[in-house]
C-alpha cells in the first residue's frame, strides 16, 4: 500500500509500506478520505533531525473509512461498517479510556496513530478496533474526516464553553478548526465575530455563517470587539491559533465573566494573571481533542440538524497529489481540505 510521509523542510514523501494484518483485537480500516489538520505542518515544517523516527511513520490523523479485515475476538465492528478513527490508542482500564478519553491515558499504550503510529494518509490503516467510531450514513467519509480532528475539536471546545444563542463567541483563527468553530457556533444559534487576517478565510468564515469578522492587521481586535458588543466584551471566545499574542487577545477580549478557551497548539502566552483572569472572574479552558463518545455524538448532531458540512472543505485531492495538497494547506489560505479515494 502507499503512504505518505513527512520527511523535513516541508517535504514529503509517497512510500511503499506492506499491506497491514491485523492482530487480535485490531482492525485494517479501508481508508476513503484522510483530512489535513493544521497541527500537521509543524512536524511538516520541521527538519529531517527534528522528525527523527516521524519520517518513518505515515502522517495524517483525520482518518475515515470502511472495515476490510478483522483480527480475532473483534465484536463491536464487522466487515463493510462505515467508521471514523479517533486516532489514539490507550490502555482500556484506566478512567481515561473506559470513559473514550484514551488520548488521557498516561500509561505506555497511549500512542497518537499519524505521529506515533501509521496514521490515515495511506490506502489502510490498522488500528486497535475500539478507536473505530460508528460513521452514519448521513455523514459523507470526507465530512467524517473533519470530524475526526479539526470539527470534533472545535465542538468540543464550543461543549466547554457552553455557547448557546444568548451568546456573542469571537473566534481567532479561521484555519479548519477556527472555521469550524465560526460553522457549529453560528449554528449553535451564537453571533460569531470572526478573527483572522487572511482574506480568503474572513470571506469563508463569513460565509460560514460569521456575524462579522475582523482584520487584525488593519485593526485592534480587542478594541474592535468590544465595540461591537456594546463595551462588554465577547462572552466567549475561542483561540484557533497557538499564537501567544492572538491567545492574549483572545482573553482580554472575553467580557467579565466570560469563557475563553484555547485549542490551538504549541507556543507560550504572556498575560497579566490580575487584570486579564483574576479581576475579571474569567473562566479559562484548555481543550485537547474529544472523546470517542463525542465524536459520535457530533456526527449525529450534523446528521439531525442537517448541517451542510461539506462547505467547510475547500479542496479535494487523492492520494498521489498528497504533495500539491500539503504545499496548498501550508500556503494558509484555504478551509478544510482532504484527500479522498474512490
Ligand atoms: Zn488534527
Ligand atoms: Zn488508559
Amino acid at each position: 500500500m502507499r503512504g505518505v510521509v513527512f520527511t523535513g523542510d516541508s517535504k514529503l514523501e509517497i512510500k511503499e509500506f506492506p499491506d497491514p494484518t491485523p492482530g487480535p483485537g485490531q482492525v485494517v480500516v479501508k481508508m476513503r478520505s484522510s483530512g489535513l489538520c493544521g497541527s500537521d505542518l509543524r512536524p511538516y515544517r520541521s527538519s529531517a533531525e527534528q522528525l527523527g523516527a516521524r519520517t518513518q511513520i505515515i502522517s495524517g490523523h483525520e482518518p475515515c473509512g470502511e472495515v476490510m479485515e478483522l483480527g480475532q475476538d473483534v465484536t463491536n465492528v464487522k466487515v463493510g461498517d462505515r467508521i471514523m478513527v479517533h486516532h489514539y490508542s490507550g490502555c482500556q482500564k484506566c478512567e481515561f479510556c473506559r470513559t473514550g478519553w484514551t488520548q488521557l491515558c498516561q500509561s505506555s499504550y497511549q500512542k497518537v496513530y499519524g505521529s506515533g503510529a501509521h496514521g490515515g494518509n495511506a490506502d489502510y490503516e490498522l488500528i486497535e478496533s475500539y478507536m473505530c467510531v460508528p460513521l452514519h450514513e448521513g455523514v459523507s467519509f470526507e465530512e467524517g474526516a473533519a470530524i475526526a480532528c479539526g470539527t470534533g475539536t472545535a465542538y468540543q471546545a464550543l461543549r466547554r464553553l457552553d455557547v448557546s444563542g444568548r451568546d456573542v463567541l469571537a473566534v481567532f483563527g479561521q484555519g479548519p478548526v477556527g472555521l469550524s468553530g465560526t460553522f457549529l457556533g453560528a449554528h449553535m444559534g451564537a453571533r460569531v465575530i470572526a478573527v483572522d487576517p487572511v482574506p480568503e478565510r474572513r470571506k469563508l468564515a463569513e460565509e460560514s455563517g460569521a456575524w462579522k469578522s475582523i482584520d487584525p492587521n488593519a485593526v485592534n481586535p480587542v478594541e474592535a470587539i468590544y465595540e461591537m458588543t456594546g463595551g462588554r466584551g465577547a462572552d466567549a471566545t475561542l483561540d484557533a491559533t497557538g499564537i501567544g499574542e492572538v491567545r492574549a487577545n483572545a482573553i482580554r477580549s472575553t467580557r467579565i465573566w466570560g469563557r475563553a478557551c484555547l485549542v490551538g497548539e504549541g507556543g507560550t502566552m504572556n498575560l497579566e494573571p490580575s487584570p486579564d483572569i483574576i479581576h475579571r472572574q474569567l473562566n479559562l479552558f484548555g481543550s485537547w481533542t474529544f472523546s470517542t463518545v463525542i465524536l459520535g455524538e457530533l456526527a449525529n448532531w450534523i446528521v439531525e440538524r442537517d448541517i451542510p458540512l461539506d462547505s467547510i472543505i475547500t479542496q479535494r485531492f487523492t492520494l498521489d497529489k498528497a504533495k500539491e495538497a500539503y504545499e496548498l494547506f501550508n500556503g494558509g489560505t484555504t478551509g478544510k481540505v482532504v484527500i479522498n479515494w474512490d
